[in-house]
């Protein structure tokens, strides 16, 4: 494809999304295909002559589009907002635009350099500590994803637990990693990865109500492990879990890592974006006196598209020691003098894409108060969510919900637990199918409840009213077909 040619697609493109996103209410939020739908409209082999650029657009519009879920609908309340934007959208645009893998600063200096620069702006907004920013001891680096951010967090603990050895001998001890049972199943798998196995990972338990760490439990099981030969490697804090938004209380969770020496890593991958707020910055409170390291995602809720996921390191000496390597090929005079980041050793690839750059787009678009008004849309429209179906008798609300997540369920009376959560998810599927929102469900105490996360771009306050008018009304129509 010519620069010529590609200035005309380009501008197809632009225009294709730009109709899309002005047109996404049509569709339905969740793609209502059958599996295997997608795929057998497709052709089985690839094509032998090459094709002109609008058949690729027009099977997109006419194959794809049926298959795709629109994360970016209004009416899209699953799982975590995975928000995009124009300018994130755009500043992905110039990196694969560039097309340059910045495995090295001497690869592209500007790559590394921004990045350094944007992480800190980031910190800067977030008010992390000091010591995170790239001049102190510590730092920060952009992953592809939280689960990435955690795996390499738990290697750089390892490193620090066995003063090298893991690195060097691999795992010749019990070294364990300490979550809850509310934790991100990403930690499982970090701990398998990272050669701990699933039997390395230890669960805390959780206060019943808040459904938060319990401090005190975690020092019985370091006792008890500890005692029993154990290497406690890790602990992982969660500041806004995945099912509920519950926030671990870092502070405490922090001492007793203290006392031990103990890695602690905080895991704030949908909530930590908040504290661009000064009212949620409560949520950092622990973070500046003990974590050792500390992830968020703007790729969530910080209008930034997939992927971008950012690692703070309070000391980056063992992350690198942990994963630095140099081989011959990739010797140059700029690494080997010191002077320069390369950010390779911050991650398991070896190659990387030139992220920074969308990140460096929507900080510089939206502004500290743009990002600001976009977390509070989402929240007072969740927290007004809240009040509503509180007021409702035929729901229970799960208390605390802080941020842009509400977790409830209908009240379904003369219905036992099981048939009752059958229930739920019967109206979740009918929720679903309708095509006006997504919701996703999680389970609190063993019971079903709905989570309705509020966080998309183009989510108003009548996108909220019509998902809870419907909720309303689901709910009516299921109760008539009950016995
Ligand atoms: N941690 C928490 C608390 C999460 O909620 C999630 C995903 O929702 C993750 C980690 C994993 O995020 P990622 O998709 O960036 O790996």
């Amino acid at each position: 494809m010519s620069p010529e040619e590609f200035r005309r697609h380009g501008k197809q493109v632009v225009d294709w999304i730009a109709d899309y996103l002005a047109g996404i209410e049509s569709y339905p939020v969740m793609s209502q295909v059958k599996p295997g739908e997608i795929r057998s409209a497709l052709p089985s082999g690839p094509p032998e002559r090459g094709e002109p650029f609008e058949a690729v657009l027009s099977d997109l519009g006419r194959i794809l589009l049926p298959g795709i879920t629109h994360w970016q609908h209004p009416g899209f309340f699953a799982y975590f907002p995975s928000n995009a934007s124009g300018p994130a959208v755009l500043g992905d645009l110039l990196s694969s635009g560039l097309g340059v893998q910045g495995m090295l600063w001497v690869a592209s200096p500007a790559c590394t350099e921004l990045e350094t620069v944007v992480v800190d702006w980031l910190a800067e907004l977030l008010d992390l500590p000091e010591h995170f920013r790239t001049n102190a001891k510590g730092g920060g680096v952009i992953q592809d994803s939280a689960s990435s951010a955690c795996l390499v967090a738990l290697l750089a603990a390892l490193h620090r637990a066995s003063d090298g050895q893991v690195t060097s001998d691999g795992i010749k001890r019990r070294y364990t990693l300490y979550v809850s049972s509310q934790t991100h199943s990403s930690l499982e798998k970090a701990a398998r990865i990272a050669g701990l196995g699933t039997s390395g990972v230890r669960v805390v338990d959780v206060d019943p109500r808040t459904l938060a760490m319990d401090p005190g439990h975690l020092r019985t099981l370091l006792a008890q492990d500890e005692a029993a030969g154990a290497v406690p490697a890790m602990v992982c804090a969660t500041v806004g879990t995945t099912s509920t938004t519950a926030v671990d209380p870092v502070r405490e969770i922090g001492e007793v890592c203290r006392e031990r020496g103990l890695w602690l890593h905080v895991d704030a991958a949908y909530a930590g974006v908040a504290a661009v707020c000064p009212e949620f910055r409560w949520l950092n409170d622990g973070v500046a006196e003990y974590a050792d390291s500390y992830s968020t995602d703007p790729h969530k809720w910080l209008l930034t598209n997939f992927d971008c996921a950012v690692l703070w390191t309070a000391d980056r000496a063992p992350l690198l020691g942990a994963l630095s390597i140099l081989p011959e090929y990739l010797r140059n005079p700029a690494t080997s003098a010191g002077s320069v980041v390369d950010y390779r050793n911050w991650q398991v690839p070896l190659g990387r894409r030139f992220r920074a750059l969308k990140l460096w787009s929507v900080i510089r678009w939206y502004g500290a108060e743009g990002l600001r008004a976009h977390i509070r849309k989402g929240v007072g429209l969740a927290q007004e969510l809240a009040s509503w179906i509180s007021a409702d008798p035929g729901f229970e609300v799960h208390e605390p919900h802080p941020l842009g997540l509400v977790c409830f369920r209908p009240e379904w009376p003369g219905l036992a637990a099981a048939e009752a959560d059958a229930a739920t998810m019967r109206l979740l599927q009918l929720l679903n199918a309708s095509g006006s929102v997504y919701m996703t469900h999680a389970r609190i105490a063993g019971r079903v409840v709905l989570r309705l996360a509020i966080g998309g771009a183009a989510t108003e306050r009548r996108h909220v009213e019509q998902a809870w008018e419907q909720i309303r009304w689901e709910l009516a129509a299921l109760s008539t077909t009950l016995p």
